[in-house]
Parts: structure tokens; C-alpha cells; sequence
């Protein structure tokens, strides 16, 4: 193979901003992140993490620059050289690509693990119950959950509902996995399960973007830390340089509150 050969990156993110109304929250992100690449993204409160995510996955639309997800510019295509926003069909096909785990869950109560992980799947993507439940079990399994299967939310621990919910954005076969701040709703205790789930997504090869707070996730199951303050991406690296030798002012005073 030519050593020069660059792989054509899952997400391709240039000059993305994006207001609400007067207030300027992304100033300007770039972002490439490779196919089987994990990437945290940490930042202060406010910094626009959470609204980058939700316009990789056009829950927002962006005002300017573009995102491109596996080769596909997201929420429009070009027409006669000119950006035309994409039907609502369209987008949802694109956001089949792309899973998402929250802070807070907000699995179905009135499902058990199963239901809540083959529904969409079964109902919104027209797959059979049968492969979509076998799917299912072997996501669970995956998650650590294998004995869960017929168990009520509420029969669950935050921990353990976490990892269904994490198990019901893979149902989709997702090209890429957003996680934003999924452990921040959790006790103390029940962090570490969520977060070894994780461990192993990303060992397994899969794709993740990881909004966290979780320093010692970052330092180990990251190959790239982007540091965000005020709409811009300050600083980004290995996580080595990024949290053992931080070049910024704005990065060293967020990093020394976790130490
Ligand atoms: P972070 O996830 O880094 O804490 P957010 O992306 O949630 O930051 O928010 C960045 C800024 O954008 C905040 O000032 C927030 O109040 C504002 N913001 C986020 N979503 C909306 C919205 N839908 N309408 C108006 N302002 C918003
Ligand atoms: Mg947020």
C-alpha cells in the first residue's frame, strides 16, 4: 500500500457555525475523525459540545461550513452548484448512520431491554422481529446484559439502563457512535461499568465522538482529545500532549480542576 494513502474520513467537520439567534455558540470547528478512530471532546460547560454533536446528527441545522458524514454532506446535497436542504426521508436515512447516547437515557418505561432495543429497528426501520430480536440479544450480550433482556427500565440500575440505551443506538448499525456526557447522570459508583462498556466499543473498532468529564476514559480509550472553550476548538492531540502537557492557558486551568 502507497504510505501515503490517506483513509477518507467518517466525519469530515469544516468552519461549522452555528447561533441561536444572537448568541454565536460554534465559531468555526474543524474536525476529521477516521473510521475506527475515538475522539473525546472535553470543554467547560457552555462551550458548545453538546450543540457540535446534535449537528453532526442534524438535530441542529448549521449556519455555515459543512459536516460530512461517510462521504454524505449532512441535511443537504448539492444540486446545479447550489446547497439544497434534503428531505426529511433523506435525513433520516443519513442519521441511520449515526447512533447517539445521552446524558440522560430516557429509555421507554413500559418496554423491557428488548423491546426498547428493537423498536426502532422493527418500527421505524421496517426490519423483522425476529432478526432485529436476535440482533438484540447479541447486543446485549455485548453491553454485559445478556440476562437483562426481559427487565422493566425501572427494574434496572441507572447503570444498567445506560448500557441498554447504549445497546438501542448500535441497533441501528451505526457508522458512528455519539456519546454525549453519558455517565454525568450517574452515581459515582455506577460510572465505571458504563464507561468499560465503552472501553470495549472502542477496542471492538468502532467509531465514537465522547463528550465527557471522564479524564481517565480520555487518557486511555482516546487516540484524539479536543479541548473546546467558547465555540472553538482550543487545543487538540494525542491524549498524552493534550492532558500531560497542555499548551494552552485555557486548557491547563480546565484540566487542573480534575486533578
Ligand atoms: P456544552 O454542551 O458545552 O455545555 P451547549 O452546546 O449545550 O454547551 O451550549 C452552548 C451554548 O448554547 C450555551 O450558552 C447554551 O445556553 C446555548 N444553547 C444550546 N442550545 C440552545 C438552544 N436550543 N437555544 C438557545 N441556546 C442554546
Ligand atoms: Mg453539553
Amino acid at each position: 500500500m502507497n504510505a501515503l494513502a490517506t483513509v477518507e474520513p467518517l466525519v469530515h467537520a469544516r468552519n461549522v457555525h452555528k447561533s441561536f439567534d444572537q448568541l454565536e455558540v460554534l465559531k468555526g470547528i474543524d474536525l476529521d475523525v477516521a473510521p475506527g478512530e475515538v475522539v473525546v471532546i472535553l470543554g467547560p460547560s457552555g462551550s458548545g459540545k453538546s450543540t457540535f454533536l446534535r449537528c453532526i446528527n442534524h438535530l441542529e441545522a448549521i449556519n455555515q461550513g459543512s459536516i460530512m458524514v461517510d462521504g454524505e454532506q449532512i441535511g443537504y446535497r448539492l444540486r446545479k452548484g447550489r446547497l439544497e436542504k434534503l428531505s426529511n426521508n433523506a435525513i433520516a436515512a443519513q442519521r441511520r448512520k449515526i447512533g447517539m447516547v445521552f446524558q440522560q437515557f430516557n429509555l421507554y418505561p413500559h418496554m423491557t431491554a428488548l423491546e426498547n432495543i428493537i423498536e426502532a429497528p422493527v418500527g421505524i426501520h421496517g426490519e423483522s422481529r425476529k432478526a432485529a430480536t436476535e440482533n438484540a440479544l447479541t447486543l446485549l450480550e455485548r453491553v454485559g446484559l445478556s440476562e437483562k433482556a426481559g427487565s422493566y427500565p425501572r427494574q434496572l440500575s441507572g447503570g444498567q439502563q445506560q448500557r441498554v440505551a447504549i445497546a438501542r443506538a448500535l441497533a441501528i448499525k451505526p457508522k458512528l457512535m455519539l456519546f454525549d456526557e453519558p455517565t454525568s447522570a450517574l452515581d459515582p459508583e455506577l460510572v465505571g461499568e458504563v464507561l468499560s462498556t465503552m472501553r470495549d466499543l472502542a477496542s471492538q473498532g468502532l467509531t465514537m465522538i465522547v463528550v465527557t468529564h471522564e479524564i481517565g476514559f480520555a487518557r486511555e480509550a482516546a487516540d484524539r482529545v479536543i479541548f473546546m472553550d467558547g465555540g472553538k476548538v482550543v487545543e487538540h492531540g494525542k491524549p498524552e500532549d493534550v492532558l500531560g502537557n497542555p499548551q494552552h492557558q485555557r486548557t491547563r486551568s480546565f484540566l487542573a480542576r480534575f486533578i
